[in-house]
């Protein structure tokens, strides 16, 4: 059963009530946001967000009543944020669209399920905090940023937030084998798993030789933000998200997460843990990188 949206805790973002420019648009994106939503995404309550447990569908409301929030248009089935993976008790691909004036894409991804509680022992939990509620709240903190920009974009952007990334890239497998648009007009994919712990300012990225162009535009970017990047360090992490089956259709896809680290796939991935600052700068990154392939 969901949740009605009404209980739901929508975090007070940034309000920006001048006109806005990108400058405004980027500032949105906060460090103390992005704590908050993985405050709430990787709380006990949600019991780890497994595919196919009840936390996965409290999660699946949160984002889409974030989207609805935010002003953004969706994506899924029947004119709801929710795209069915059609798999039986399995939590939706949940979906919106900022629209842009012409016909191509741009998608901004990460997967919001995590792993099942165990069985037994004091803490049975797993929070992933870092894994994946970091990107998510990435996510959630570009959908907002991208609501407040103008004027309109000239491609669309998408935010997607993948379901049963943990139990083998099902979400992202089912969006590219049944995408809302022709693959062909997706001008790039940027997927965020694992934003927020490792040191303080470094994030490694991959592309799957699918994109050098876009990791020109993320060093050029990057100016702004002054994150350490390290590209092409861990080829081994390719076929490991949901920037795989993009990278496997051919479209032009980078990833960005940390190394991993001592509470990976542990109980303790727990949010005090994660660097929102960290998380901050590469959604910020990821905004600047999208923003100069969307609009021109
Ligand atoms: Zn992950």
């Amino acid at each position: 059963m969901r949740l009605a949206l009404a209980v739901l805790p929508l975090v007070a973002c940034a309000a920006v009530q001048r006109e806005n420019t990108a400058y405004d648009a980027l500032a949105s994106i906060r460090a103390a946001d992005v704590q908050a939503h993985v405050d709430y995404l990787a709380s006990d309550a949600l019991e780890g967000r497994p595919a196919d447990g009840e936390g996965a569908l409290v999660a699946a409301d949160y984002l889409a009543a974030h989207f609805e929030r935010f002003g953004l248009r969706p994506l899924g089935d029947d004119g709801t944020y929710f795209r069915s993976i059609e798999e039986e008790g399995i939590a939706p691909n949940v979906v919106a669209v900022l629209p842009g004036t012409g016909p191509d894409y741009f998608l901004i991804t990460a997967h919001y399920d995590h792993l099942p509680p165990r069985e037994s022992g004091e803490d049975r939990i797993y929070n992933g905090a870092d894994d994946n509620a970091s990107g998510t709240a990435a996510v959630l903190e570009l959908a907002e940023a991208f609501a407040l920009l103008k004027p309109q974009p000239r491609a669309s952007v998408v935010f997607v937030c993948f379901t049963a990334e943990e139990m083998g890239l099902r979400g992202s497998r089912h969006f590219t084998e049944h995408p809302p648009f022709p693959l062909e007009r997706i001008l790039g994919v940027i997927n965020l798993d694992m934003i927020s712990r490792g040191r303080e300012n470094l994030i490694f990225c991959e592309d799957g030789g699918t994109a050098d162009w876009l990791k020109s535009l993320a060093e050029g970017c990057n100016d702004a933000v002054g994150v350490e990047i390290r590209f092409d360090k861990h080829p081994e992490w390719i076929p490991a998200s949901d920037h795989y089956p993009f990278m496997q259709a051919g479209v032009p896809t980078l990833y960005f997460g940390v190394e991993d680290h001592e509470d990976y796939h542990r109980v303790t991935d727990h949010a005090d843990r994660i660097l929102p600052e960290l998380a901050k700068r590469v959604a910020r990154l990821t905004f600047l990188i999208t923003t100069h392939v969307v609009s021109g």
